[in-house]
Order: C-alpha cells, then structure tokens, then sequence
C-alpha cells in the first residue's frame, strides 16, 4: 500500500448545507482544480445530489468533464477561455460562459449564431467585471461598451445574457467594499441597457461570510466547502466546518532511517519552519527531519521497535500527514492544512490544491465505483487531450523526446566504458513520480530500449512498473545522476527535456496606480501592459515565487506581478506590443535555457518536484517520437 488520501464527501456536504443555510443565497460550489485537490467528479455528485444547483470551474475542459461524468442538471460556469476557444462544445453542453473583455463577446457572439441557426436556445452568458484586481475581468472604462454590445446580442436572441460577475481582492474592508459599490453601479448600467440580470455574483468565500450586502443573487463557495478557512474569515468557528481531507502514508524504513514515501514531487510544500509533531497509527508521535523529493524523513519521539521486515513487508504503522486527530486527552494532534501551511509559508488553498493526482484518493466507500480513482494517469488520457485543446487554455508541457533519446544513448556508452560490472542501478534511470511528470507510459519504451536498469524510488512506483510487465530495482535513495537525462541532475545542470509553455489569455493596457491581485501587493507604478497567463499553483507555480519569477513572452522577461493564484498569474508586458493567443515561456526551451533551475531557486521546490508536480490541466506533448526505434 501506498498513500492514500481519504476524502469525506459527507463533510463536504455539511459544508456546503451551513454555508447554503447562513448565506441565505444560492450557492455556486465552486470545483475547479480538480476541486481543489478533493476529485472534482465525486465532488462535484455529492453537493449536487445535495440540492447545489450551481458548480464553477475555470475553463472549459473542466466543465465538459463534469458532464461527460454524469453531473447533466447543474448549471456549470466557466470564466477562464484561449482565443482559440471552440465555444460550440461549450454551447453543446450547455455551458454557462463569463467573458471578460468586447473581443471575447465578438467570438462567442458569432460561434452563438452559428449555433442558434440550428434552432437551440441561445447559450447563457455572465458578464465578467473587474472591479479592481487588476486580473480577469472587463476593465471599468470598457463596462458601458460591452453591457451595450451584450445587450443588442440578448434582444437579438443570439445569447442570454443572465449574469454579471466580478471578484473581491480581500486587501481589506475598505477595498472589498469599495468594489462593491463598483459592482452595484455596474448592475445598474446593465438594468440600463436593458439586461435582465438573472444571477449577480461578486463574493467567494470570505466575501460572503464577512459582507451581507455582496451576496446578491449568488456565492461562490471554494475553500469552505472543504471544510478550511479563507484567512481571518471566522468561517472555521461560524460554520462549524469539518476539513474534508485527510493524508497518510505508511512508515517504512531504509538506510537506517524512517520515511514515508510523500514529499515535495507529491505537492507537499518546501519547509519553512517547524511542523508540529505527527502522529501514526499505533499513537506514536515523529518528528520531521528532513523533506525529500519523494519521501518525509521522520525520527520517532519515543522507542520504535526496529522490525528490518517493515522495509519490504506491509508495514504495520501508518502515518496521519495531513489531518488532526484527538489523543486520548482529548487534544488534537497531527498536523492539518493550515499547519501545513504555516510551516510551508504559504495558505491552506495550496496545500491541498497540489497534492498530486497520483496519489490514490478514497472515498469510504461513499461513491466506491467512481470514487476509488487509479493512482495513475489512465492509458487513454490522450484521447482526452486532444479534445481538451480547444476547450482549455494553453497549459503545455513540451517534452523533448529526441533529447532524451540522445542523453540515453550517451548514458548507455558511459555505463559500458566502465565495464558491465558497474552497471548497477547507479547508472540507471530513475522513472520515479510518473517520470517525473514526463509520463511514465512515453519515456519506458525509450529506457527499455537503452537497456539501462530502470529505478524507481518509491513502493507506488514500483507497483507502477510492475503492472506494465517491468522490472525496476527499488532505490529509494537514487543518486541524482540517475535523473540526469532529463536535466534534473544539479550537479550536471542542462537543459530540461520538459519545458513549460502557456499563452496569453487576456491583455490589458492599465494606469499608473493600476493594484493587481489578491492583497494589492503590487501597484503599477506607471502605466503599462498587464498579461493574465492561465497558469497558477493548482497547475505548476508555487506561491512562493512571488515577487521574484519572471516568465517569457516573445522572447522578452516579463516579471510576475502580484500574488499568484490558485489559476493564473499577471505579468508586466511593459509597452511591448502584445496580445491574446501570444506564447509564453515558463521554464526550458528548445535553446540552452536552464531556467528550471532558476524557479528552483526563486521557489525553494527542487526542479524535479516542480516537474513531478505539474497539475492535471497541464497537457502533455511530446517532440520528436518519430525517431524511437523499439527494442525488445
Ligand atoms: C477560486 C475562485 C472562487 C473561490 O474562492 P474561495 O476563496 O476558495 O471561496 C470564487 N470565484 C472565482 C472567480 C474563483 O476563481
């Protein structure tokens, strides 16, 4: 066994039904990035079956998920879309649109009548306004503009407008308040102009709970739903939440030391100070020595008999690493999110948000058949990619298959210059953590074909291997060399084989003064071009690089501004020329780029973790297969 998250879907839906009951509003559950960690789809079944009637997700693809899994009676609205959006599939699905800016209304405008030319209702659609964090959103000077175009297309019957939207800053209550008001004058601009405004939504979790006078026709509920608090909301104590997420992992022993298999590759934050103690299975508290890649080193506080058998058998202590428990004095023990997150130096949202999808999530039984995932990227995935291309902004990791092939064979002649007596797992390569987000699937045929001794590091790996008919030697402390040949060796620092590509989803030229994002911790001090790149810590940015990372855009830096998000990041654009659809570079490049290693340095995740990391929205595709040649 390896670890397992336990997800309580019947805290979810208390969740959902106190905050449904102190809001007194409909409730918009909001399930983006794979619902924050928890499985969008069980998710998702369980607050609907609950009487939700609204679900929120980021883009497309997300959505078009939770209808092809069955989820057909809620409303589902999206709010984040590439130029190169299909919005027929949207459309199809009948998928509720929030756009931001005139262009983006033009395209779904003229998709829309295509559409209705079929004789179907015309598709719902929220107007997206920004009321002040400087990200997502129509811009205040264009409010009137676009509120006139959305209303020619709703009396033309082309699209129903049904709903204005926007999102709080959460700075403080002076700001938060300050964008309501905005938000209020633009429900009367849009009554104005004739709109008839079904659903006006602008607070999220904290808004709702702290200003009465914001939830108008619809909330949007994230973080509570999970049972965790939005900082200082008081939502934890009002609501009586029950955190809905719970991680464990068995205590094994090598080399000497114990370890749980779990570590900053599975999302886990780099440590910034102390983790309280954590407890395991038989009440035996451990201290955290050291966070690894793949593993938490652990000492115990008190005697542990050493059992030698534990390194291979099923061992018999499991360790609680996310969740709180009671001791038999009643006190909670263990270590939660927010503990997490204290000590990681960052918020709750990230701690769950980033825990991979290879780990095995469990429902109780609750859901069984669709609950239980598999602990694996499925072999058809894919197929669903091709289709999620048009329907979900450019999230891509491009992995260079050629180069890998080529620093194979150089690996393969290095191992057989120093003589086959040599050749043990130290030259060997290391497919740990789904190849370290390259996908396991892709890169075995290739080091099978070398010949070269495969590694993994962890049991789940293993296991991994072994239900592809491979053998791998289990090597939890694999040199990293044996990473080397896709860059990830700090001590032989090239390129990476994977590199991270996103796109411009939206450019707005601001003043001087211009806050953006959460907090206002930046302000742009003249005017300039802001960038949204649909990329954020749920997909592959830690938090932590805020303030410090820059990505590139046409081949120019363009530094991050502001906090980053659970789903996008501003960037500064300067008064280059730029636009939507343009690429944008996050990490590795075709050329001698080693800026992989830079994030590790503005972040503190090692270059591995940020590749084993990489969430679920980001797509995979590969360069240069054509030239594998498969060796049996
Ligand atoms: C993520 C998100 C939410 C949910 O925010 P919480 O703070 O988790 O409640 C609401 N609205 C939008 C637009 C979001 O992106």
């Amino acid at each position: 066994m390896g670890p397992i998250i336990d997800v309580d879907l019947d805290a979810i839906v208390h969740n959902y039904l106190a905050f449904a009951d102190a809001v007194q509003v409909p409730v918009l559950s909001v399930v983006k990035a794979d619902a924050y960690g928890h499985g969008a789809l069980p998710v998702a079944r369980a607050v609907t079956q609950a009487g939700c009637g609204w679900l929120g997700v980021v883009d497309i693809s997300e959505a078009l998920a939770l209808r092809a899994g069955g989820v057909t009676d809620a409303r589902i609205l999206t709010w984040m879309h590439s130029p190169a959006t299909d919005w027929a599939m949207a459309f199809d699905a009948d998928i509720d649109i929030a756009v931001s800016t005139i262009e983006q209304l033009s395209l779904v405008e003229r998709a829309a009548t295509k559409f209705c030319g079929k004789g179907t209702r015309a598709p719902r659609v929220h107007l997206k306004l920004d009321t002040g964090l400087g990200r997502n959103g129509a811009t205040a000077k264009t409010w009137r503009a676009l509120i006139a175009q959305a209303a020619e297309a709703d009396r033309a019957g082309v699209l129903r407008v049904c709903g204005l939207m926007s999102h709080l800053s959460g700075t403080g209550a002076a700001e938060d308040l300050q964008q309501g008001k905005q938000f209020a004058a633009a429900r009367e601009l849009a009554q104005e102009a004739g709109l008839h405004i079904e659903h006006a939504h602008i607070a999220a979790t904290a808004g709702a709970m702290k200003y009465p006078q914001m939830r108008h026709d619809l909330v949007r509920l994230g973080i509570s739903l999970y049972g965790l608090a939005p900082e200082e909301s008081g939502a934890a104590d009002a609501l009586k939440l029950r955190p809905a997420l719970r991680l464990r992992a068995p205590i094994r022993r090598f080399d000497n030391r114990w370890a749980v298999a779990v570590g900053e590759g599975d999302g886990l934050p780099p440590l910034v100070s102390a983790l309280p103690p954590l407890v395991d299975s038989q009440g035996t508290y451990w201290k955290i020595d050291r966070m690894g890649p793949l593993h938490l080193y652990l000492s115990p506080m008190g005697d542990v008999p050493v059992d030698e058998s534990a390194a291979t058998a099923a061992p018999a202590r499991e360790l609680v690493v996310i969740g709180h428990d009671r001791n038999q004095d009643g006190e909670l023990v263990g270590a939660d999110a927010d503990d997490w997150a204290r000590a990681g130096g960052t918020i709750n949202y990230e701690i769950t948000t980033r825990l991979t999808r290879r780990i095995l999530r469990d429902y109780g039984g609750h859901t069984a058949a669709e609950g239980t995932n598999i602990a694996w990227p499925p072999m058809e995935e894919s197929e669903q990619r091709s289709k999620r291309s048009i329907t979900a902004p450019l999230r891509e990791a491009v992995i260079d298959l050629e180069l890998l092939q080529r620093r194979l064979t150089r690996l393969t002649q290095r191992s057989l210059a120093v003589g086959a007596q040599r050749r043990s797992a130290e030259f060997g390569v290391d497919v740990s953590s789904d190849a370290y987000g390259h996908g396991l699937d892709q890169i075995l045929p290739y080091v099978r074909s070398s010949g070269l001794p495969i590694v993994a590091r962890t049991r789940t790996d293993m296991d991994a291997l072994e239900r592809r008919g491979v053998t791998g030697h289990y090597f939890p402390d694999a040199p990293s060399a044996t990473r080397g040949v896709y860059g990830l060796d700090p001590r032989e620092p090239l390129p990476p084989t994977l590199s991270l590509v996103s796109e411009l989803v939206s450019v707005k030229r601001v003043s001087a003064g211009q806050r953006v994002s959460y907090g206002y911790e930046w302000t742009a001090s003249k005017s300039t071009t802001l960038g949204l790149v649909p990329l954020g810590y749920a997909d592959a940015l830690p938090r932590s690089a805020f303030g410090k990372a820059q990505v590139t855009v046409a081949g120019w830096p363009a530094p991050i501004v502001g906090r980053i998000a659970m789903d996008q990041v501003v960037v500064d654009l300067g008064d280059r020329e730029c636009w939507p659809g343009m690429r944008v570079q996050v990490w590795g490049s075709a050329g001698n780029d080693l800026s992989l290693s830079q994030w590790a340095t503005w972040t503190g995740w090692s270059p591995e973790a940020l590749c084993a990391n990489l969430g679920s929205r980001v797509e995979r595709r590969y360069r240069g297969r054509q030239v594998m040649v498969e060796v049996k």
